[in-house]
């Protein structure tokens, strides 16, 4: 059993990869949730759904979202009447939102929800919420102050960012699930996920890092050089006073990372770090990254 952690788009990449070499039920995926939100009534979990779509065959593998050739009826409709929904979201894709609306309102936690949604998709792999507190990444920002999909999908990720914080009604805490998990595997993946929006809301679960510190964890980097491959991390970076690179992101995770894997052109130092093509641009490179992790994995004891 190999667990990751992930958020919705570079760690999916490699999960993608791993289905190449492993089977999906030798795989458990532990998922941010503080992008989480309510919208038009119903449940959106986008790193959940990405993850859950992905295993069940059906995920827009373009966009990293969403499912493949959705229709976008009700949230047309739903705009023409004057509806506040400023994400786009799927006719099928809002179906699972309106099933985890209702089984949260039955009061299932996010773990039981998720459990459910599995089953309903023939999923095989688990995949665990990090807790059942909600949690949400919130952006101070030029604007206003707003939550994470405010900033990046209603205001393009535009504003300067001033500050980026966690609220929760309680400290969140590690599901029993995500701690046996990390316990139970051989080994636990960082994959290349937004540090301070995917990766930290998992580390910031209380019992995750212990449990980490007694596991062999081999984390990659969403960076080359001082860019992210996508998305905002560079500014989130910055706002949250570490380097936007490899190094920063190395630092955050130094306390319990014991190899880290940075991409092959990134020349930015960091201490005692692997090298190798990360850049998951086609399904045969995900599949060659994934193998060289499995490799470290298998040989762990001579190279570490
Ligand atoms: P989000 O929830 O959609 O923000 O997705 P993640 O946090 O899982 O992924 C976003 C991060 O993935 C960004 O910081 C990107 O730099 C990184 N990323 C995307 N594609 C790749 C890739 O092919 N290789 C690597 N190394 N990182 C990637």
């Amino acid at each position: 059993m190999i667990t990751f952690l992930s958020g919705g788009t570079g760690t999916p990449k490699l999960l993608q990869g791993m289905r190449e070499h492993l089977p999906d039920a030798e795989i458990s995926v532990v998922v941010n949730t503080a992008e989480d939100i309510w919208m038009s009534g119903n449940h959106i979990s986008p790193d959940i759904d990405t993850v859950l779509y992905l295993y069940a065959g059906i995920l827009d593998s373009k966009k990293w979202w969403g499912v493949h050739g959705d229709t976008f009826l009700t949230h047309k409709v739903l705009k023409d009447l004057g509806g506040e929904e400023f994400i786009a979201i799927g006719d099928r894709d809002r179906a699972t939102h309106i099933l985890r609306g209702a089984m949260v309102r039955r009061g299932l936690d996010l773990t039981e929800c998720t459990r459910e949604l599995c089953r309903l998709f023939h999923v095989q792999v688990t995949i665990l919420p990090m807790s059942n507190t909600p949690v949400s990444t919130m952006v101070e920002t030029s604007q206003g102050t707003m939550h994470f999909q405010e900033f990046w999908v209603k205001h393009h990720g535009l504003p300067a960012v001033r500050k980026v914080y966690r609220t929760s009604e309680k400290p969140p805490a590690a599901s029993p699930e995500v701690v046996h998990a990390i316990q139970e595997s051989d080994a636990v993946v960082i994959g290349p996920s937004n540090p301070i929006t995917s990766i930290m809301p998992i580390l910031e679960c209380k019992g995750v890092m212990e449990a980490l510190s007694q596991q062999r964890v081999i984390a990659v980097s969403p960076f080359i050089g001082n860019r992210p491959i996508s998305g905002p991390a560079g500014a989130l970076m910055e706002a949250w006073g570490m380097e936007p690179n490899s190094r920063g992101t190395y630092h955050l995770y130094q306390d319990v990372v014991n190899v880290f894997i940075q991409d092959i052109r990134d020349d930015i130092e960091v201490p005692n770090a692997f090298q190798y093509d990360t850049l998951m641009s086609e399904n045969g490179k995900s599949g060659a990254l994934a193998m060289y992790i499995l490799e470290i994995i298998n040989n762990f004891n001579s190279i570490h």
